[in-house]
Order: structure tokens, then sequence, then C-alpha cells
């Protein structure tokens, strides 16, 4: 162990609060955000370090192992997971850090009562409060990432009894947790440890009867739970970084859940319990009305003579990874004059921000992409809007049909353009498993294909109309 004074500690620890913070604040537009990760993540590493060489010298070995194990596969994982599986692995790491606030506010509490002693009220309510936190997030996460994945299916699972089995699970959990405070009848280990048990399954069942169009908001919940039970675990071990770190977590992620559900117009007691009052999803059924198919050459023509074009990206676009695609059709369409914007839905994709990391990867301008409520309007006067790889967030049944489980999602409203292309492989539905009316309309044209190779054809028509 390295004796650093406590004031040397503390003044790395602030350098460390101030990084992260100036990271998150760089964080803001993707011109400044990879230097702002980094800047965090040397505060982070600054704050490991200092703390490492301050503890005991028994636990150096295991420290460096863990530092190497961790550090390998956040390398190797960041480096080879594919960009359409960020948000599973987003979901994982936020899994690992619940589960390692709950693992390390039970190691505490579990070291001090098997010491002997009792946790003090300023460790044991922190504590408590972690392991309730943390293993709900550890549960919750992992179930978003078998949804993502679809290890599971992603729509929402719901059997008799449900909401009758979450609470008494919740008033265990709470009794647990008092008990855990108290020390009494049974010390604090076996309260901490049902409330361990107890809370991961209440985790499960958070995230079971959640599904379609609702998952981004209950992902950017979870993401601020792990961050608050990051922040307790800080009072439970007096650490100023964990505090100022997991509350600046746990406060955006508090945000975010807070826009996206304004946005997707749901209120968070509708995520979490809406399931329960409308029942499962129905799967999708086939398709009604007469589908039209197009081709290349004929989009070619309509996209060339056109006014305006709307490009909408989906999911399918980061599947296909046509983003190069898409921004080379934008330029041959400027070149020709045609005013060309694209429109971007709050959740597209599978992560906040999917399309606009998506498109900037390519070098699309910031000012051709239009939110949801900019673009609306837009649509009446738009000659022909393509629709790349999306489907739900395009879906009219959201705003017509009071029986579809994705109604009052708000949409960006494509059918209102005089044409709407959808460049998608099949007739298959997107996450939410529900039809989409859109397809066959008769305003619609279907170019069927991999979004890539139908955009490289589309550009190599393009090139022939005069
Ligand atoms: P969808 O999942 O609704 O649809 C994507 C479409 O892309 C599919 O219908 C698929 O059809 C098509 N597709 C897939 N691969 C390709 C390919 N290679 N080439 C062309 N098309 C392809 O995506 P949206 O973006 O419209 O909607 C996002 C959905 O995900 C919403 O329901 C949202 O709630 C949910 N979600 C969003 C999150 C977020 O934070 N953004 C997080 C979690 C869920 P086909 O197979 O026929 O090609």
């Amino acid at each position: 162990m390295i004796h650093l004074g406590g004031a040397v500690i503390q003044a790395v620890y602030i350098v460390t609060i101030l990084l992260v913070m100036l990271g998150i604040m760089r964080l803001r537009t993707p011109a400044t955000a990879r230097s702002g990760n980094l800047l965090a993540a040397f505060g982070m590493l600054l704050a490991l370090l200092v703390t490492a060489i301050t503890v005991p010298l028994a636990n150096w070995l295991l420290m460096v192992l863990m530092l190497l194990a961790g550090a390998t596969v956040g390398t190797w994982a960041a480096r080879a997971v594919r960009m359409t599986a960020m948000p599973q692995m987003v979901a994982l790491f936020n899994a690992m850090g619940g589960g390692a606030a709950a693992l390390v506010a039970l190691g505490v509490s579990e070291g001090i009562v098997l010491g002997g002693g009792l946790p003090p009220p300023m460790v044991s309510i922190p504590g408590s409060f972690t392991v309730l936190i943390g293993a709900i997030s550890l549960s919750g996460s992992t179930v978003a990432f078998l949804k993502l994945q679809e290890l599971i299916k992603g729509r929402p699972t719901v059997f008799p009894g449900q909401r009758w089995l979450q609470a008494a699970l919740v008033a265990v959990a709470l009794a647990a947790a008092v008990l855990a405070v108290i020390g009494r009848p049974w010390g604090a280990a076996l309260p901490l440890v049902v409330l361990a048990g107890v809370a991961t399954v209440l985790g499960i069942l958070l995230v079971l009867p959640v599904g379609g169009a609702d998952m981004p908001v209950i992902i950017s919940l979870l993401n601020s739970l792990t961050g608050l039970a990051a922040a307790a675990t800080g009072f439970v071990l007096g650490n100023a970084v964990l505090i100022v770190a997991g509350s600046l977590v746990g406060a955006s992620g508090t945000i975010l859940t807070q826009l996206m559900s304004r946005a997707m117009h749901r209120p968070i007691g509708h995520v979490l319990f809406g399931a329960f009052r409308t029942g499962p999803a129905t799967a999708a059924t086939s398709q009604e009305g007469e589908v039209r198919e197009t081709g290349s050459e004929e989009v070619a023509t309509m996209v060339a003579y056109a006014g305006r074009v709307v490009i909408v990206p989906g999911y399918g676009l980061a599947v296909a990874r046509a983003q190069q695609q898409v921004r080379d059709l934008m330029v041959a369409l400027e070149g020709r004059g045609v005013d060309v914007r694209f429109g971007i839905h709050p959740v597209a994709g599978r992560m906040p921000g999917h399309m606009n990391v998506l498109l900037a990867e390519a070098d699309v301008p910031y000012d051709r992409l239009y939110e949801m409520d900019a673009i609306n309007p837009e649509f009446a006067r738009t000659d022909v809007v393509l629709v790349i790889g999306a489907n739900d967030v395009t879906n009219p049944a959201a705003r017509n049909n009071p029986e579809s489980p994705i109604y009052g999602m708000p949409i960006l409203e494509v059918d209102q353009a005089k044409t709407v292309i959808v460049l998608k492989r099949s007739m298959a539905s997107g996450f939410a498993g529900v039809d989409n009316p859109l397809f066959s309309m008769a305003k619609t044209r279907m170019l069927f294909g991999d979004a890539k190779d139908s955009l490289t054809a589309l550009l190599a028509a393009l090139k022939e109309v005069s």
C-alpha cells in the first residue's frame, strides 16, 4: 500500500469529478463526443489507480488481474460488437454496473457483520438501498438484453396474478431492508441476502411485461437505477467519486427517461403497468390489402424529378450498414437540385440517438436532420419519402387503430406525403411485432431487398436518369 495523504486523494478525486463532468458536457454534439468520452475515461482511470494504490497490499494482485480482465473485455467488446448490437451491449454493461454496486454493498455490510458488529445506519441504509436497486437493475437489464438479442420474445409477457406477486415481493423486499437496518432478530446478513434474491426476481418481473415501443423508456430507466445504485455505494464506502459519478448517471438517466416517455406520449406508469391493463400485444396478422412492388429504375426517376425527398432511416439501415450509400444518395440528389431532408424519430433504431450516430458516421451534415415534430408538418409538402429499414416508427396504426399495441405512440407521418417508397427485405414486422398498414396504401411502393443493395442499385439507376 502507498500512503498518499488524504488531501492528495481528495484532490485526485476532484480532478476525476471535473473530468467526468466536462466529458458529459462534450457528449452533447457529435463533434466533441469522442474527446468527451476520452476525458471521462481518463478521469475514471485516475480514480481507479489512486484507489488501487491506497488499499492494503494483499489485494493488489487481485485488483491488477481484475483491471486487466475488465480492460480486455471492454476493449474487445467495443471493437468486436457490431453497431447494431450496441444496445444489447449497453444493457449488459448496465446489468454489470447494477450487479457490481449490489455486490460491493453486500460485501461491505456482510464484512462488518461477520467481523462481529452491526453496520452503522450510514452504511446499512444506503447499503440496503444499493442491494435493492442494484439487484433490480442487474436482472432487469439482463432481461432487456435477452429481448434485444431476440433470445426471448420482445413482446410483453404477462401471466395471471403477476401484479399480486409483484406487490407481495415489494412487501417482502421492504421488510427485509428494514430488518437489515435494525439488525434484529436475525442480524443484518440474512435479510440482506433475502433482499438481494427478492430484488433479482422483481427486476425480471419489471421488464418482462414491457415490450415494443416502451422498451427504450424502460432501458433508460434501468440506466438511471444503476447510477443511483452506484451513488448509494459511494455513501457505503465514503467515496466522493462514486457519489458524484453515480448521481450524474442517475440524474441524466432520469432526465432521458422523462424526455423519452414525453416524446412517446407514454407516462412512466403506462410503461411499467400498461401491459397488465391491455394484455399481451397481439401477434402480427397477415398483411391486408394489395402490396405494390417497385424497382430501382422507377424509384430513381421519381426521386430525380422530385422537388423534395425526405429520407426516414430506421433499424434496418443500421443492420444493412448502408449509411454511406444514404449519404451518396443525398449528395447525388442535391446535385440535381432536390431538397433532401432526414426525418428522425426519437426511438428509431435500438438505442437513443441511434440514427444520429449512424448518419454522423457517414458525415451527413447535422442541419439535414429534422426531429419528428419539425418534419411532420413538412410531409404534406413532400413528393417522395424513402423509408429505409424503418417500420414501427412510420406505422399509421399507432394513430388510427385503438386496438393496436402501439396505439398512441407518435409516429413520423410519412403517409401524408405524395409517394412513399419502403426499402426492406420482406413483409416482416418490426420490433413491436405488428403489421404496418402503410405498406398496402395506394401511394406506397415496396422496394424489396437488403437496404445497401437497393441503395447501390438506386444510385446506379440515378446516374442513368438524364
Ligand atoms: P423496426 O424494428 O420497427 O423495423 C426495422 C425494419 O428494418 C424491419 O421491419 C426489417 O424488415 C427491416 N430491415 C432489417 N434488416 C434490414 C436490411 N438489411 N435491409 C433493409 N431492411 C431491413 O425499426 P424502427 O427503427 O422503425 O423502430 C424501432 C423499434 O425499436 C421501435 O418499436 C422502438 O420502440 C424499438 N426500440 C427502440 C429503442 C431505442 O432506444 N431506439 C430501444 C429498444 C427498442 P425486413 O426484415 O423485412 O427487412
